[in-house]
């Protein structure tokens, strides 16, 4: 059987950290959705269909991997793509409480569904959506180590004054 999983996210921009749990978890699936929340409560800095292009952009060259943006729970959206599997990553003990509760919740209501954790690598621990916008908006160069080049110029573009 196909063993395909969804990587659900806000991904408001998708990181180096992302990238790299998404390359690492390819491996061990045959297909990969990365799945772009559309979720109204965080006011993100970019679209839906802003984050869905520049994720496309960024994977390319990955075979296996598909981008999508969906809107209520990850349950459905992982059932609706057949997906056997729900992917996350892991920086820190605050993600890792966050996380067991949502991945109890997420089995609880819809047993086949398994969560699949990975663990960041060590040079992404510390790297997040909310301070790469924080970096980009004051103009910061570092930003240009934290995501990937397409994802760089949009951010420059967003903050231009
Ligand atoms: P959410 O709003 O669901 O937290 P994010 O886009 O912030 O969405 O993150 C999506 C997933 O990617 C989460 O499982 C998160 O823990 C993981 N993730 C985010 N940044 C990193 C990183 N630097 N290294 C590994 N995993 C990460």
């Amino acid at each position: 059987m196909e063993k395909i999983a969804v990587y659900p996210g806000s991904f408001d921009p998708i990181t180096l950290g992302h990238l790299d749990i998404i390359k690492r978890s390819r491996k061990v699936v045959d297909k990969l959705v990365i799945g772009v929340m559309n979720n109204n409560s965080k006011s993100p800095l970019f679209s839906v269909d802003e984050r869905v292009n520049m994720i496309k952009v960024v994977v390319k060259d990955i075979e296996g991997v598909e981008v999508k943006s969906f809107s209520g729970l990850t349950v459905d959206f992982a059932r609706q793509e057949g997906a056997q599997f729900i992917v996350r990553g892991l920086r820190s003990i605050t993600d890792f409480e966050y996380e067991l509760e949502m991945a109890h919740v997420n089995h609880k209501l819809y047993p086949d569904l398994d969560t699949l954790f990975f663990t960041t690598s060590l040079q992404y621990t510390y790297l997040s959506s909310t301070t790469v916008k924080e970096l980009a908006r004051y103009g910061s160069n570092e930003v240009s180590q934290m995501v990937p080049c397409n994802v760089n110029k949009m951010l420059e573009e967003k903050f231009r004054r």
